[in-house]
């Protein structure tokens, strides 16, 4: 059976630490769905489109990977889309400690389905979302946190 991993998350906007950790799951995983949360009550830098076509040129060059918009219950959209785990960074114990919680709760509202962390390298570790947004709202150099030759 094909081994289909959802990686959930914002992404607003990808960082070499996603990156990293999809890269690093591809070696476990036939497919990967990066699911792009939805959520209209959290306020984002970019838009659902723009976070998509962001990580669509990213992957551009991985036909196992595809990218998709999602919102409800992450093991629902887990189910529709036939993934089997969920696949998760973490960068260091307080990530733990929160992904650790999630995936309790995920695992009573569906215990077939599993959630994977994988570690995030030293050097992506400090790496988030929030300090690539505050580099651009200053306008600092972000694109040592992005992935390579990804334009925002
Ligand atoms: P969420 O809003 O769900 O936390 P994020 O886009 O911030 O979504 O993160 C998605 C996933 O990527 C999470 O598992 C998070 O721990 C992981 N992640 C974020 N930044 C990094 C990083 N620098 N290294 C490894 N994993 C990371």
């Amino acid at each position: 059976m094909e081994k289909i991993a959802l990686f959930p998350g914002s992404f607003d906007p990808i960082t070499k630490g996603h990156y990293e950790i999809v890269l690093k799951g591809l070696e476990l995983f036939d497919k990967i769905i990066i699911g792009v949360g939805v959520n209209s009550s959290k306020k984002t830098l970019y838009s659902v489109e723009q976070r998509i076509a962001m990580i669509q040129q990213v992957f551009s060059q991985y036909p196992q990977i595809s990218v998709v918009p999602y919102e409800g219950l992450t093991v629902a959209f887990c189910k529709s889309v036939n993934a089997g785990f969920i696949l998760r960074g973490l960068r260091s114990g307080l990530d733990f400690e929160y992904e650790q919680s999630i995936a309790f709760a995920n695992k009573e509202l569906d215990p077939d389905i599993e959630t994977i962390f994988l570690l995030s390298s030293p050097s992506y570790s400090n790496i988030s979302s929030t300090i690539v947004r505050d580099i651009i709202a200053n306008k600092g150099d972000y694109t040592k946190f992005i992935p390579k030759g990804l334009t925002l």
